[in-house]
């Protein structure tokens, strides 16, 4: 764990060096869906500070073992809204808002304990059928809309691109996170931030960290192939 999360560590360093970024401007989001709490555990004690999880249930099993660890627990998964409960309970950071409905959702549950919950939206960049997120040209409608909603803040953006085996041939779709991000930020919506990016993966977090990307989500590369 200590040799891969090392070696991974050096990769984003470079990657952020090679096009002129503070390697601190980026962050490692340690997605540990399907790896138990002791593999989670290992992690935390390599030095991650930030884990991603996908599934509430699967999630609330490995945070209440977890409870007393120094990480911040982020949410990447598809969110239910009658989940909003324990999400909120249970992330810093929620990735994956993209329907007015779910932000209503979370903010009233927010509202409940008395806390401000980070949020990001999903963009579906690639228009995908298959994939969750709010189209590219509804992205400005909803930040606006949410951003009415005072104990959510939104944060910045996320995307998951179509698939390719070819790193390049994602770049345009983190480009456009990226442009869309700064369209956002130029409207100086109040109680909207935009400072993150959360794109990137095992496969293409690289190019991610090319076109900005704060918050890298990697799996694979850190706790192995998933079975
Ligand atoms: C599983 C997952 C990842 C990590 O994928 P790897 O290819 O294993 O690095 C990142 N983001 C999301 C949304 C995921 O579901």
């Amino acid at each position: 764990m200590k040799a891969r999360l090392d070696n991974l560590c050096r990769r984003i360093q470079a990657a952020a060096v090679a096009c002129g970024r503070r390697p601190e401007a980026v962050r490692l989001v340690a997605v540990s869906k399907t790896w138990p709490a002791e593999d989670v555990r290992e992690a935390i004690g390599a030095g991650i500070r930030i884990i991603g999880e996908s599934y509430i249930q699967e999630a609330r099993e490995k945070i209440a073992v977890l409870a007393d660890q120094p990480v911040s627990w982020h949410f990447i998964g598809h969110l239910q809204s009658k989940k909003a409960k324990y999400a909120v309970k249970l992330f810093d950071l929620i990735h994956t808002v993209d329907s007015v409905k779910l932000g209503a959702e979370l903010q009233k549950e927010a509202q409940k304990i008395g806390k401000i919950q980070g949020i990001l939206l999903q963009v579906n960049t690639g228009m995908e059928a298959s994939k969750s997120g709010v189209a590219p040209e509804a992205v400005m409608d909803l930040a606006r809309e949410l951003s009415r909603f005072g104990n959510l803040r939104i944060l910045g953006l996320m995307t998951i691109p179509p698939l390719y085996n070819e790193p390049e041939k994602v770049a345009p779709y983190f480009r456009e996170l990226r442009l869309i991000r700064d369209r956002i930020q130029a409207e100086n919506i109040s109680n909207v931030r935009m400072e993150e990016l959360s794109m990137g993966m095992t496969g293409d977090f690289e190019v991610a960290i090319q076109e900005g990307a704060t918050l890298v989500r990697i799996g694979s590369a850190l706790f192995g192939e998933r079975g």
